[in-house]
This record gives structure tokens, C-alpha cells and sequence, in this order.
């Protein structure tokens, strides 16, 4: 038998009861704090990726899907989210109006990683995005927005872990100083990371090696590098932390996987998810708009992980139950099935689950499905009834019994489904 690809994964019923619930969760908050939707397409061109997340981090070096089409173009399955906005911003002249664009988009990325738990070769993200406001207001709105979902999804052990990476001014001080103290360390260092060292020294810092931790522990801090302006912004989003009491930790070993990032970072990690422990992630990336070809225009986004999420809310049982069926009609006989059929699909025209089977079944076996499906009512209806012109209608939960005309029978329903609404 065909199996799905190694590393994908299918999102069953139950599954994606839990994902539409967070979906909309986070559109309704998301509406609440000014953000509209966008929706830009799954494949972009391999050059927006490689030029915004940096030729030398791991998703460029290894993990894209990237092939060529039947014309040769270079084509990407998206690794995230944030270029193709961008890249949207730019083309659309989305700033023409107002530089301020305040966007969301969720759905599908494409990441050849090592396959485990927690981490997949499609996995979805909910992404937001501000563009165009450099005041550390949108940094600590952001955050509060993110933190606002985790909590009204009961999330309550998210853990908001915060760092700053400075500018174009102040970083490559710090990125020196730390390749010095790197250098000083080889030899303790794992061999992924003594290759990091020089392409991207900045990752070393969240390199999962025991011995890496261990030998970097007092590396040097990029908050310590910050100049004046990244100082000042980093102390402005911390006071305004402060006043919406929000908690964080100041985590001087985030550096987060992508080139683009600037000032403000931060990632939400949890207990409750083993070794994957980040739900999302985000930062500022104030210069890609600008190397994009766009005018010059600061942003700050996130990007929580569905898939993760999901897993949690699903342990923590926030999902609201779904309305479930609201009358199962048990048919005996050709005739008394077609009648069902007909009064079936006027109450699925009018917003009622009426459920049926649509074989030749047992009373018995029907009533079992009744119950399968947690039907509120059950109606029976066979020859006898026909000929009488009264069904019966069993309240399955208190197991009443009454007798229903046949004649106008799906309005009556409606009428009385209506009435217990
Ligand atoms: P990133 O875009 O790498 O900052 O990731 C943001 C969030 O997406 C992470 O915190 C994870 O929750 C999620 N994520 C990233 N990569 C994967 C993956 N391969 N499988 C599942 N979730 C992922």
C-alpha cells in the first residue's frame, strides 16, 4: 500500500477539530488586535528564501525543498512565512497608503529536517507580522498578542524567553567578541559547531551539545554589545513588558535560526512537549524589507507552530465539543428511506445534523449507530407508521417516547430542535 511521504503527516478528524478551534481562536484575538489575513501562496521562488533567511543557516544549507520546474526556474516549498509577506508588502505597494500593515496568514511550511516527534517535513504555522512601526509599542503588543492566545487556549506554563540581537551597527562587535571566545573553546566544541564558528557563529550559542552548553556557558552576551539606540529599544520593550505583567527571562543564548533577525527576539517554549519545547518564535527584522527591494521599512513577527500547539490544547481539553448530531432517523423499509432521505436533507438544508443509514439496516443496529453518533433524538419510522401517519421521536438522553405526524414532519422537527436551542 502507498503510504505518505516520511516526515508528513495526515491531520485526522479528531486532529483537526483541535486545529480549526485554535484557527479560529487566533483569528477572532488576531481581529481584536487590528491584524487582517493574507494569504500568499505555498511556492515562491528559491531566491526570496535564500536571500532573506541567509545562505548559511541550516534551513538554506539543508532543509529546503527547493526543484526545478518544467521551465528550469528554481522554485521553493516555503520554509516559513515571513519573506513571502514581505515580499507580498513590496509587490502589492501594500505601504503606499500606510507603511503600517498589520498581517496574519496561516498554513503549511516545508522543512527537510530530521523527522521525530514534534518535528515534521510540512508542519503549519500561524504567523503575524507588523510592518512599518519601529516603537517597541508593536514589539510589546505583539508579544501580548501571542501570549493573549497561549492563555485563552489554556496554555499555562508558556514560558516568553527574551533576547536582543542588535543592528547592523552594534552586532559585528559582539559577533568578533564571540568568535574570539569561540576560538578560545575549540576544542571542547562539537564539530557541527567548530563548522558554525565561522559561517554562523551566532547558532553556536544555541547548540544542544552537553559539551557546547557547557564550554559556552560564559560566552559573551549580545545584550552587553547593544548600542545606544538597541539599548534604548530593548529597555522600552522591557518596561512595557513590565507594565502589562507580562513575565519573560532574559535569555542571552537565543539567537533564533534565521539571518534576518534584529533587536527584539523571543520564543514561547513549554514543559509539555519533550525535547521540541518551542511553540513559537519571533522577532524583528527591520532590515528586509529594505534588502528585498522595499522601502525602508522596520517589521516584528512570530511564529507559533501548529502542530505543537495543537498537541497541547488537545492534552489540556479547551476544544469546545462540537454541536453533534441532532436527530438520527431509523428507517425500516425502501419506502419509509426515501421519506427519511427527503426530511434528512431539508434539515441538512437548514442547518440541522440529521444523520441516517443509508443501507438496509436493523432497528437494532440502526439505534446502535444513533448512539455512535450521540444523536439528541432518534426518529422511527417504518411501514406501520406510514400507514398510521405517526413516527415515533425518542429523546435518547432521557429515553422519552411521543408521537409525531408524519404530514409536515421536517417542520415540525425544525420547530422543536428550534425551541431546545
Ligand atoms: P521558526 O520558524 O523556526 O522560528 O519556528 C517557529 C515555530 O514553528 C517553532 O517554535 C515550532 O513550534 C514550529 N516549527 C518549526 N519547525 C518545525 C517542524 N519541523 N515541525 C513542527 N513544528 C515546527
Amino acid at each position: 500500500m502507498l503510504q505518505l511521504i516520511k516526515g508528513f503527516k495526515d491531520i485526522l478528524p479528531e486532529e483537526a477539530r483541535v486545529w480549526r478551534h485554535i484557527e479560529s481562536t487566533a483569528a477572532g484575538i488576531f481581529a481584536d488586535f487590528g491584524f487582517s489575513e493574507i494569504r500568499p501562496p505555498v511556492m515562491e521562488k528559491a531566491a526570496l528564501f535564500q536571500k532573506s533567511i541567509g545562505e548559511h543557516t541550516d534551513i538554506v544549507e539543508k532543509e529546503m525543498y527547493t526543484f526545478a520546474d518544467r521551465t528550469g526556474d528554481m522554485i521553493t516549498l516555503r520554509p516559513e512565512a515571513t519573506a513571502s509577506v514581505v515580499r507580498a508588502y513590496i509587490q502589492h505597494k501594500l505601504y503606499a497608503g500606510d507603511p503600517v500593515q498589520k498581517l496574519f496568514t496561516i498554513g503549511p511550511m516545508f522543512r527537510r529536517e530530521r523527522p521525530q516527534k514534534g518535528r515534521y517535513r510540512q508542519f503549519h504555522q500561524i504567523n503575524a507580522e507588523a510592518l512599518g512601526i519601529s516603537a517597541p509599542y508593536i514589539d510589546a503588543q505583539l508579544i501580548l498578542m501571542l501570549m493573549t492566545l497561549l492563555d485563552r487556549l489554556l496554555i499555562n506554563d508558556a514560558n516568553l524567553h527574551l533576547n536582543s540581537l542588535g543592528c547592523r551597527e552594534c552586532r559585528p562587535d559582539f559577533k568578533s567578541a564571540l568568535v574570539g571566545f569561540l576560538k578560545s573553546k575549540q576544542s571542547a566544541l562539537c564539530a557541527d559547531c567548530v563548522r558554525r564558528m565561522d559561517r554562523n557563529p551566532l547558532r553556536v550559542l544555541d547548540c544542544k551539545v552537553e559539551g557546547c552548553r557547557n564550554a559556552t556557558a560564559d560566552a559573551p552576551a549580545m545584550t552587553d554589545f547593544l548600542c545606544n539606540d538597541c539599548r534604548d529599544h530593548f529597555n522600552a520593550v522591557i518596561a512595557l513588558l513590565d507594565g502589562l505583567g507580562l513575565a519573560y527571562d532574559i535569555d542571552k543564548r537565543m539567537v533564533r535560526g534565521l539571518d534576518y533577525y534584529t533587536r527584539t527576539t523571543f520564543e514561547v517554549q513549554t514543559g509539555k512537549l519533550g525535547a521540541q519545547s518551542a511553540i513559537a518564535g519571533g522577532g524583528r527584522y527591520d532590515e528586509l524589507v529594505n534588502m528585498l527591494g522595499g522601502p525602508d521599512q522596520p517589521a516584528i513577527g512570530f511564529a507559533i507552530g501548529l502542530e505543537r500547539l495543537a498537541e497541547i490544547v488537545a492534552q489540556e481539553e479547551a476544544v469546545p465539543a462540537t454541536g453533534g448530531v441532532d436527530l438520527f432517523i431509523a428507517a425500516l423499509g425502501e419506502k419509509s428511506r426515501e421519506k427519511a432521505f427527503a426530511w434528512m436533507c431539508e434539515l441538512n438544508k437548514s442547518g440541522f445534523c440529521a444523520e441516517m443509514a443509508f443501507e438496509d439496516r436493523s432497528l437494532k443496529s440502526q439505534m446502535k449507530m444513533a448512539n455512535r453518533l450521540s444523536a439528541a433524538h432518534a426518529l422511527i419510522v417504518g411501514d406501520a407508521e406510514l400507514e398510521s401517519g405517526q413516527a415515533q421521536l425518542r429523546n435518547m438522553a432521557t429515553k422519552d417516547q411521543q408521537e409525531i405526524a408524519i404530514s409536515n414532519l421536517a417542520e415540525t422537527i425544525k420547530q422543536m430542535l428550534n425551541n431546545n436551542k
